[in-house]
């Protein structure tokens, strides 16, 4: 792997260097490396996960705010939810190591790209541009009626005016650009994050549970295919027993010393 100019500032932990060995190894016999992301990727950017190390410890219930039915049912939870929770930790959210890294590889033309399940859009924030987001993405919002956009700035403004927030133009329900719990995910997305996992080599999971649907079929379709598996998570996952590489830690130190080691 080529040494590149730009490096951010980090300082190596040397409990890592045997891994980031490890990895940089497996990435260099690899021809088509792909990345699959999930909420623990961006603990390290202050955004808690919804399980395992990392958790969201707050009074709202992601059974609730995470889902369409309760949506239609009370829409000012989602709102108090996304007030009280959701904007202060994605506000200030800035990309960590393990999303410079993963931007790096792909400048570099070693990583096809990354699907992910985060709705933060950290990742395009860090560089990266060939993005697949399974899940939409948390800082676009519209309304249910007659479909006009929202930014993040301008839902942020309005939820503290009124309580669920309602459109401009035609006081329709305003809601997440995201696939919350009972809606279908995009087929399009779903489709190339598919043919990624068919045609990698070797696909990179990074920080997330694997326990549940598309997150936990991605790896299999991968290996499947021939292709190895390689993961970053704190906790375990179901599949460790069966990949090439498994590192239990924090992910953005490690991924930085991979991709820039001296
Ligand atoms: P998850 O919450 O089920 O699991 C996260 C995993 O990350 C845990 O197993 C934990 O061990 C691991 N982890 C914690 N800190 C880590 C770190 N620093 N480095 C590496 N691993 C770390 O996550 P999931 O599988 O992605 O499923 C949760 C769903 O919730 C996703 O589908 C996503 O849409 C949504 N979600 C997104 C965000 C976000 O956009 N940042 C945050 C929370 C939840
Ligand atoms: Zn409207």
């Amino acid at each position: 792997m080529r040494p590149d100019s730009f490096r951010p500032d980090f300082t190596p932990d040397s409990a890592f260097t045997a891994y980031a060995k490890r990895l940089r190894d497996l990435i260099e016999q690899s021809a088509r490396t792909v990345a699959f992301t999930g909420a623990g990727m961006s603990v390290e950017s202050g955004i808690p996960t919804y399980r395992g190390t990392g958790r969201l410890q707050s009074q709202y219930d992601s059974d609730k705010y995470a889902s369409i039915e309760y949506f239609h049912r009370e829409p000012a939870y989602y709102w108090n939810y996304f007030r009280d929770v959701r904007f202060p930790s994605i506000e200030n959210a800035k990309p960590n190591l393990g999303h410079l890294a993963l931007a790096e590889l792909e400048r570099r033309g070693i990583l096809r790209g990354v699907i992910t399940q985060n709705i933060d859009g950290l990742h395009q924030e860090a560089g990266s541009r060939k993005v697949l987001e399974l899940h939409g993405n948390t800082r676009q919002y519209y309304c249910l009626k007659c479909g006009r956009r929202y930014d993040f700035r301008e839902v942020r403004e309005k939820v503290d005016k009124e309580n669920p927030v309602h459109c401009d133009n035609c006081s329709g329900l305003v809601r997440p650009a995201v696939i919350m719990f009972g809606e279908a995910l995009d087929y399009d997305v779903m489709e190339s994050a598919h043919v990624w996992c068919l045609e990698c080599d070797l696909l990179l999971i990074i920080g997330s549970s694997l326990v549940v649907y598309p997150a936990a079929e991605f790896p299999l379709v991968a290996r499947r295919a021939g292709a190895k598996l390689a993961i970053i998570n704190v906790d375990p996952t179901p599949i460790d027993p069966i990949v090439e590489f498994t590192a239990h830690c924090p992910a953005g130190n490690l991924l930085a010393q991979t991709v820039w080691h001296d």
